[in-house]
């Protein structure tokens, strides 16, 4: 069936038609509980009503103008996102790899307009910042980089969650301009740094006059339990990269940026065609609203530690359990060993989750999941876990 698609996915056999909430349901009419929302996408879950509303209506007014023209939904989505995030302006496109180009390309800029000729963006280790040749070359990750070399000169990578290699990075590059960290690390294994880290990068970057640019394309849009996650920090980025849950599965992505920031990118500098259109404006105005009108975001930090417990009480005695970690939704399950096969085995049980960096298993399940949803999940994964690991 996929003889024609370039194989860049190595895919589960098993094809959607159809979902609810947290179900899914495929080709064969079989249901699945979806811990994993498209990769942190549907965070209100499948076929919201919300959003397909906005979407109907939107398709059967006005779906594409341009950016040569005014265009109202993506003003007012602008008005809304920076209303919540305490943002200055925003630059719309159409996924997480263009909002990091965006930000890399205002990053350069505000170098050379301090004549800075060769600017360079500090990033991390174990990062994930998307597969265009930009954002690909901001990530730390040299699996992902294999074979597409020349990369972008201009990044230094440092490890995360490490200060000091921050400051002697500094020390040894002065033409750092800018910092691009993820608030906690997705791909790379759902690394949660310590609490004040995002706080120290803050203070680093107000000390050089560096940019702090959080790239939040998996940790907004509610998923840790505040709408973005740097608001946990009481701190403001400079710049902060959205996308995946934006639009509910609507490609959508902006690049928000704040005080010195806002004001880099000029007309000529930088554009899309499709960026902002009206009908992934619509989607993403469905999903403000409804974030803005529910507990959903409250709740995905009780719906967190609600899975992290009961995972962690039936795996009680499970040496082979390294590490529970959460913040709100976003939850990775450490093991001691390699555990990739556990995605398939789990599908075979009506489960979707995902494994990152070889031995933790994430889960990114959509906010609207519910208690019973929850204790499903709960006793099929931990029944997996204790299978996989012989206890
Ligand atoms: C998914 C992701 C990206 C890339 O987003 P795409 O829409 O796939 O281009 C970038 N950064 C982070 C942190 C991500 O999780």
């Amino acid at each position: 069936m996929t003889t024609h698609i370039m194989p860049t996915y190595a895919r589960q056999a098993v094809t959607f038609e159809r979902g609810e909430g947290a179900w899914l349901w495929d080709t064969d009419g079989n249901r699945y509980l979806d811990a994993l929302a498209g990769i942190a996408v549907c965070n209100l879950g499948h076929a919201h009503p919300a959003v397909s509303t906005a979407l109907c209506q939107q398709s059967q007014t006005l779906i594409h103008t341009s950016n040569l023209y005014g265009v109202k939904l993506q003003a007012d989505l602008a008005d809304a996102l920076c209303k919540l995030s305490g943002m200055d302006n925003v630059f719309f496109c159409n996924s997480g790899t263009e909002a990091n180009e965006a930000a890399i390309k205002l990053a350069r800029k505000y170098g050379h307009e301090q004549g800075i000729n060769e600017p360079l963006i500090l990033t991390m280790d174990k990062s994930f910042h998307g597969r265009t040749m930009g954002a690909l070359s901001a990530t730390g990750n040299s699996k992902v980089k294999q074979g597409f070399a020349p990369l972008l000169p201009g990044f230094v990578h440092v490890p995360y969650n490490d200060i000091a290699a921050i400051h002697s990075a500094i020390q040894t590059h002065p033409t750092i301009v800018a910092i691009l960290v993820e608030p906690i690390q997705g791909e790379g294994g759902v690394n949660i740094p310590a609490g004040d880290y995002l706080n120290q990068i803050r203070a680093i970057c107000d000390q050089h006059n560096l940019l702090m640019m959080l790239d939040e394309i998996q940790t907004g849009i509610g998923r840790t339990g505040r709408f973005l996650a740097y608001q946990h920090n009481d701190i403001l980025p400079d710049v902060c990269t959205l996308a995946k849950a934006l639009g509910n599965g609507v490609p959508i992505g902006a690049c928000m940026a704040q005080g010195k920031a806002a004001s880099i990118l000029t007309a000529g500098n930088h554009g899309s065609t499709f960026g902002g259109n009206p009908l992934a404006c619509s989607a993403a105005m469905a999903v403000i609203d409804t974030l803005n009108n529910t507990e959903l975001v409250a709740n995905a930090a009780h719906k967190g530690r609600r899975i992290c417990d009961a995972i962690s009480h039936l795996n009680r005695h499970n040496p082979h359990i390294v590490s529970i970690r959460h913040k709100g939704l976003m939850i990775g399950i450490e093991l001691d060993a390699p555990c990739g096969e556990l995605v398939g085995k789990a599908l075979q049980q009506g489960l979707l989750i995902n494994v990152t960096a070889d031995s933790t298993i994430r889960l990114l399940p959509p906010l609207v999941i519910n208690d019973t949803q929850i204790d499903q999940l709960t006793s099929t994964l931990s029944a997996l876990i204790q299978e996989h690991t012989h206890q």
